[in-house]
């Protein structure tokens, strides 16, 4: 079974999420909390960090329930 993973858009990088794999460890939202923030809707914001930063944190995530798409910006 494939996960369902939601898209979050920013200018440099989208965020893609799958609720169902989160082990809730918490890294994203004590990592970069103007990112992840589960009280706020959208709870990713793409653009609210660097790109760099944003791809770092992601590949901290111990789920596999962060991923992450990088854009070509000119
Ligand atoms: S870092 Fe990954 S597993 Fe941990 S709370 Fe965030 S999305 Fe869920």
């Amino acid at each position: 079974m494939s996960a369902d993973f939601k898209r979050y858009a920013g200018k440099e990088i989208d965020v893609l999420f799958a609720a169902e794999l989160c082990a809730h460890s918490g890294t994203c939202v004590r990592g970069l909390p103007r990112v992840f923030d589960v009280r706020r809707r959208p709870w990713v914001l793409a653009d609210a960090e660097s790109a760099e930063r944003i791809a770092e944190l992601v590949d901290r995530c111990p789920s596999g329930a962060l991923r992450y798409e990088r854009k070509e910006v000119e």
